[in-house]
């Protein structure tokens, strides 16, 4: 079995009055959410998404039940806006990592929706594992700006992906295969924005458990500022099935053959299902791969009733019920004068019925097939339609009245 340790620290920071950020810690599930909003909405955004996440991967512990529950989150954020006037505008980012069984083996799955962030510490490299829905990291990746103008840019605050935005927010997906010795930090953006990244390694390296590692953080990010709430969850992968020890025998890439010590902190992640290089800085972090890129080791083996089918079972419901009830209205709106043996009739329905919708006698009158004008029984006898059962009384009082021969008060029958 593959086990995890976390710990976490968070921080209102100096300058910010409430910490809008939540965490949760909840084996096999960790998330950090950062929540914004006006009056008390960054809170709620950040506390909803962290609830939702938990209670909707409870139900679906895998890779889909993750992103499903990213997608849960955001509804939930989106509702809880739109029901409360002083909440509209309201979002969250979230960064989440979750221990999950993809095809028989473990793995670790991590999302991403903001500017929250996942760090790995791998054989005391740090790697940045998510990237950032922000203005500013956009143009650094088309290129239009330089990372060193991105960290001071007036608008570096500007995320262009939250939860509670719209509708049908996706996040970003990775899964990674957990090596002991590997440690994931996930981080409100309060600790980039304050800590350089050299002294983040140097912390995260130096600290042997996630508790204190974290406390020390935020404790810096604190010292260097502390202009945003600050929010740190570390996770060590402390066991690992051997999985380390059996990669370095396995057969592999050239990559993994150009390893050059044998010890098990070596072994590669398969992120984003592609081998990257060993112990990777930022620079040499392959793209990750957005949920809307098929990943083969994604694909959930068991299908289970997911969100997604529960919803398409109830709008197709709504929808079969609604075209019956358009079927029922049609059918069952009319009125016709027809013949019930050699009775004129007045039925509701239409004539010959339509679909499972019969016909049914409103009223007899004293009229026969043998009392109505002879070139009306054709007509009779196919039904004469009439929107409403006034028109169809009017229609048999003219019948009446053409009959040839008054007979007075036939009576019902031949
Ligand atoms: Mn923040």
């Amino acid at each position: 079995m593959t086990a995890l340790r976390a710990g976490s620290a968070t921080d209102a920071g100096i300058v910010r009055p409430n910490n809008e950020d939540s965490l949760l810690i909840a084996e096999p599930l960790f998330a950090v959410a950062d929540g914004m909003g006006g009056h008390a909405g960054g809170e709620v955004a950040s506390t909803i998404a962290v609830e939702v996440l938990r209670a909707a991967f409870a139900g679906d512990p895998t890779v889909e039940g993750l992103v499903q529950a990213v997608r849960l989150a955001n509804e939930a954020v989106l509702d809880r806006a739109t029901d409360e006037p002083g909440l509209r505008g309201m979002g969250t980012t979230l960064t989440a990592l979750a221990l999950v069984e993809e095809d028989g083996e473990q793995r670790l799955a991590l999302v991403n929706v903001g500017d929250s962030r996942a760090y790995l510490l791998q054989r005391g490299e740090l790697t940045q594992l998510t990237e950032d829905h922000s203005m500013v990291e956009e143009l650094v990746r088309e290129g239009q700006i330089s990372p060193e103008e991105a960290a001071v840019h007036p608008q570096r605050h500007v995320v262009t992906r939250v939860l509670g935005m719209g509708p049908g927010v996706e996040p970003d997906v990775w899964q990674i295969l957990p090596y002991r010795g590997d440690r994931i930090m996930l981080c409100s953006d309060g600790l980039p924005n304050e800590v350089p990244e050299d002294e983040i390694a140097t912390t995260l390296r130096r600290e042997a458990d996630p508790d204190p590692a974290a406390a020390r953080l935020v404790a810096l990010a604190r010292q260097h500022g502390g202009a945003d709430n600050i929010t740190v969850v570390v996770v060590d992968v402390v066991d690992d099935d051997d999985r380390a020890r059996s990669a370095s025998a396995a057969v592999g890439s050239g990559e993994r053959a150009d390893r050059r010590d044998g010890q098990d902190s070596g072994a590669e992640h398969a992120l984003d299902a592609r081998p990257h290089r060993k112990a990777a800085g930022v620079e040499d972090l392959s793209p990750p791969v957005s949920a809307a890129t098929p990943l083969p080791v994604a694909k959930p083996r068991h299908r289970r009733l997911t969100f997604r089918v529960a919803l398409f079972v109830v709008v197709l419901v709504a929808v079969l019920g609604a075209g019956a009830a358009a079927v029922w209205f049609y059918g069952r709106g009319g009125y016709y004068v027809g013949l019930d043996r050699h009775q004129v009739t007045i039925y509701k329905g239409r004539p010959g019925g339509l679909l499972w919708i019969q016909p049914t006698v409103a009223e007899h009158t004293d009229l026969t097939d043998a009392t109505v004008l002879p070139a009306e029984v054709a007509g009779l006898r196919g039904g004469h339609t009439e929107a409403s059962l006034g028109a169809a009384r009017h229609f048999v009082a003219n019948l009446r009245s053409e009959a040839p021969a008054a007979e007075p008060a036939a009576g019902s029958g031949p």
